[in-house]
């Protein structure tokens, strides 16, 4: 094959990161192709704790500058997927007598101005740091900061007494594994090659280009592609990749930072989420999950080797029982938790002291030497990623001509051009179309397809139209929809990251959705042969 024939690009990586560069790089008009070695989002970014934020927490660290970027990133997502992405409130109880860790940038400063406060924080200085929040980024469509006397209300309800007061503040949930999904359709229906099941074995420059080895993990069958440059978006394995696959000689690495959810029954009965802080310097978040859910998070422990499978170990998940009792007036313990996650963040090795303090800023890093350049993107966070893939286009546009203007901010993601405000008019309009959906049935097809959820049930008449019923309102119709236009393979693809409805279905459910989903990839490879 000859360089003409190459492609522009070829990434490594199906998380957020390597499709949203697909997605922008295909939407200027280059060649892409992207190979993930299982499942689109199948490691850190379906584990995250799905929040769209400025990051309250890093302006303890004074990372400005990347609390300002996520903050006015927020909105433009918000508004390009108002279906996958929604505004939280979180309420912050506050008691005087709270300590915090000691080695912040702001606890070094306040022990030298005010050595007499040992570790604890003045409300106005809790408040001065939402003052920013509010303020750094830009915010329209997201409401301020406000102040709560607990006592007497639903956010009080479930809290120890002790915490009479709280502050309130904005951010936003996302569906973290759908909005992988969907940046994948986006760039394929731009052009883009979308690999699924495809591990890249190898890629060495040659005759000025790579030459990559892939292997299909479902056949075995091994394939080779050619590209000008090679895009190394491969989250915890980046250095792996660097080391092993391409075999760079380049200093940069990741430092594998595991955190672990917790999810329980729900513990109360609004909407709000709470973010509770720990004597170790650390916060954990307490979310309404899946309607009926309480999604705890997150841990931080070190975590050495990416090809292990993270989980949430006892300690963890007795560590995160452990500080929500510190807060919650009726105690969790380990009989109230359904379903636990994990994710390892794959961040920039910074040197920094702890998992804690390590940046969660991103780094993006062109090495070119032998002509074909690589990009090796480290770090970031799901709140980052359409600016770090502008980044990554800017960095791309060094060595490839033709790039176009940046596009992304305003473009809707498939599903999701409707007004940020209009998810009840989507619900009700998919009521009129299809009347046999209940209330809940059919807010789940808004959240989850958005403009699109006619379709994914394959425009029916009636109910029998849909297909199969695999139980809480998962049907053959959608199931369809998922492996014909969203990649999914199997039913943990279509339970665990293109829904949650795995939280849901009972094992004999599970099993009947693997056998038709089996039964139709036999008839797809027979159709293909
Ligand atoms: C516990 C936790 C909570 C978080 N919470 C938030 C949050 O609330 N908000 C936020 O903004 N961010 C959050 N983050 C950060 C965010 O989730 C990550 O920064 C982001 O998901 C990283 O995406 P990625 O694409 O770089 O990596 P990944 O999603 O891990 O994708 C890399 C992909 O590369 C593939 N791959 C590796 N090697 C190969 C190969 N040889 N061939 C083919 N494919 C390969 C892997 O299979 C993988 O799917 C959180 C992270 C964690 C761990």
């Amino acid at each position: 094959m000859e360089e003409s024939d190459a492609t522009d690009l070829f990434i490594i990586g199906g998380g957020i990161n390597g499709c949203g560069i697909a997605r922008d790089a295909a939407g200027r008009g280059l060649s892409v192709t992207l190979a993930e070695m299982n499942d689109l989002a199948s490691a850190t970014s379906s584990a995250s704790t799905k929040l769209f934020h400025g990051g309250l927490r890093y302006l303890e660290y004074f990372e400005f500058r990347l609390v300002r970027e996520a903050l006015i990133e927020r909105e433009t997502l918000l508004r390009a997927m108002p279906h996958i992405s929604w505004p939280m409130r979180f309420v912050l109880p506050y008691h005087p007598s709270m300590r915090f860790e000691s080695e912040t940038p702001t606890s070094k400063l306040l022990t030298t101005v005010m050595p007499w406060m040992k570790g604890r924080r003045p409300a106005w200085l809790i408040r001065l740091g939402l003052f920013m929040y509010d303020h750094l980024g830009g915010r329209k469509i997201l409401p301020g900061t406000t102040s709560l006397s607990l006592p007497g209300t639903p956010e009080g309800a479930p809290i120890d007494d002790r915490f009479e007061t709280a502050y309130e503040y904005s951010d936003c949930w996302v569906q973290d594994s759908r909005l992988v999904v969907l940046n994948a359709r986006d760039a394929e229906a731009r052009g883009a090659t979308i690999l699924t099941r495809t591990k890249v074995l190898s890629a060495a420059r040659e005759d000025g280009v790579w030459r990559v080895e892939t292997r299909d993990t479902e056949t075995g069958e091994t394939a080779v592609h050619r590209a000008r440059m090679l895009v190394n978006a491969g989250g915890p394995w980046v250095g792996e990749i660097i080391k092993d696959t391409v075999h760079l000689n380049v200093n940069e690495g990741v430092r594998l930072v595991r955190g672990s959810h917790i999810v329980t029954r729900k513990l109360y009965d609004h909407d709000k989420c709470y973010f509770f802080q720990g004597t170790d310097g650390r916060i954990i978040f307490a979310i309404p999950y899946e309607q009926d859910f309480t999604l705890i998070g997150t841990t931080d422990a070190e975590h050495h080797d990416p090809d292990s499978p993270p989980v949430c170990t006892p300690e963890e998940r007795d560590y995160l029982i452990a500080f929500a009792n510190r807060y919650f007036k009726r105690e969790i313990t380990k009989d109230d938790v359904v379903w636990t996650y994990s994710g390892v963040r794959p961040l920039y090795d910074d040197g920094a002291t702890s998992a804690t303090a390590a940046t969660r800023d991103y780094t993006l890093k062109v090495e070119g030497a032998g002509g074909a350049p690589v990009l090796n993107v480290f770090g970031g966070k799901i709140t980052t990623y359409r600016r770090l893939a502008e980044g990554a286009m800017a960095r791309i546009g060094e060595h490839i001509s033709g790039v176009t203007d940046p596009w992304t901010a305003g473009a809707p993601l498939p599903g999701g051009d409707f007004p940020a405000d209009g998810v009840e008019r989507q619900i009700f309009d998919l009521q009129k179309a299809c009347p046999f959906l209940s209330d809940r049935w059919a807010r789940r097809l808004v959240r989850t397809y958005g403009t699109e959820a006619v379709q994914a049930l394959g425009s029916p008449r009636i109910v029998d139209d849909l297909g199969p019923d695999f139980g809480a309102t998962l049907c053959g119709a959608e199931v369809d929809w998922l492996m014909d236009k969203e990649f999914a393979r199997t039913a943990e693809d279509v339970l665990w990251r293109r829904t949650k409805l795995g939280l849901h279905l009972s094992e004999p459910q599970v099993a009947a959705l693997e056998d038709y989903m089996a039964a139709r990839r036999r008839s797809e490879s027979r159709a293909a042969g």
